[in-house]
């Protein structure tokens, strides 16, 4: 069984936080590529993986969210995806302290795939399965596939990265709550999402971004009724607020963190956060949850 498994049986298994948030604190300017500083100021890279580390992470997500070559194309940097992905994987290998994971992290191409788009769908496995590989060779512990707004995507990168041999991997939705229940902007459902992921060999099912932790609860709930395998969930730091044309968040940790105890208690095996939590967030989290003296 993977180390990260054995982990999970004993207590809550805590990711990071927020990256974005992270690199724009250290100076990262709009429409600048988060992936590039990999590489051209990979130790502002390092420092936040030690953060999170610090602050009770066991898992740190490598800076390659946008790190598929169509994503990356976008910005002219398709011929650099596997340094880039390399080198993510070695800086967060670097800050990795010993029994602890680093998860190569693969986000969406950020396109709709045939027929709503013009993203053909083998393209984008293809795409996802360069990047794992790079990711793979730089060291990473297993794969997270996160923010996925389409199962059909999410499915193409999960595929992807079991073509890689015996790699653990995490698929993640992002939900919206409607009145009819939670689903993903392609209006795929919980049941019919899981049932796929275990289908297509994800080790672990999990959901980040787009709720906030009290949504996040109701979600946990749907989402440990239909599956035995373990549960990551990753959540928001409350909704939302833009005032101005600049978004941020309300929550505070302690709020974060309690939210964060009944997900847990609910059944999350794995828990972290996402668009604006922080250190602060996960340190909380991590003493709520016991992790942390
Ligand atoms: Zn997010």
């Amino acid at each position: 069984m993977h180390a990260i498994l054995e982990s999970a049986k004993k207590k809550a298994v805590i990711f990071d936080g927020g990256m974005g948030t992270m690199l724009m604190a250290a100076g990262l300017k709009a429409g600048e590529s988060p992936e590039l500083w990999n590489i051209e100021k990979p130790s502002l890279v390092t420092d936040i993986h030690r953060k999170y580390y610090e602050a009770g992470s066991d898992v740190v997500h490598t800076n390659t969210f946008g790190g598929n070559t169509i994503k990356l194309a976008e910005r002219g940097l398709a011929d650099k995806m596997e340094t880039i992905n390399v080198e993510a994987a070695r800086l967060a290998r670097e800050a990795c302290p010993a029994g602890k994971f680093v998860a190569g992290d693969i986000g969406p191409t950020g396109k709709l795939l045939k027929p709503l788009g013009d993203l053909v769908l083998e393209e984008a496995e293809e795409g996802f399965f360069r990047q794992a590989q790079a990711l793979l060779k730089g060291g990473v512990d297993l794969i997270s596939i996160e923010t996925m707004f389409s199962l059909e995507e999410a499915l193409a990168a999960l595929r992807a990265a079991k073509r890689l041999g015996d790699v653990l991997v995490i698929a993640a939705l992002t939900f919206n709550r409607t009145k009819k229940g939670f689903f993903t902007m392609m209006g795929e459902g919980v049941k019919q999402a899981v049932s796929a992921f275990e289908a297509a060999g994800a080790a672990v099912i999990a959901s980040n971004c787009s709720l906030g932790s009290r949504d996040m609860i109701d979600l946990t709930k749907e989402l440990r009724a239909a599956t035995r395998k373990p549960i990551l969930i990753q959540p928001n730091a409350g909704k939302p607020v833009t005032q101005k044309g600049v978004t941020s968040y309300q929550q505070t940790p302690a709020e974060f963190a309690q939210d964060g105890q009944e997900i847990r208690n609910i059944g999350a095996d794995m828990i972290g956060g996402c668009c604006g939590t922080n250190p602060e967030f996960i340190r909380a989290l991590a003493q709520t949850l016991g992790n942390l003296p």
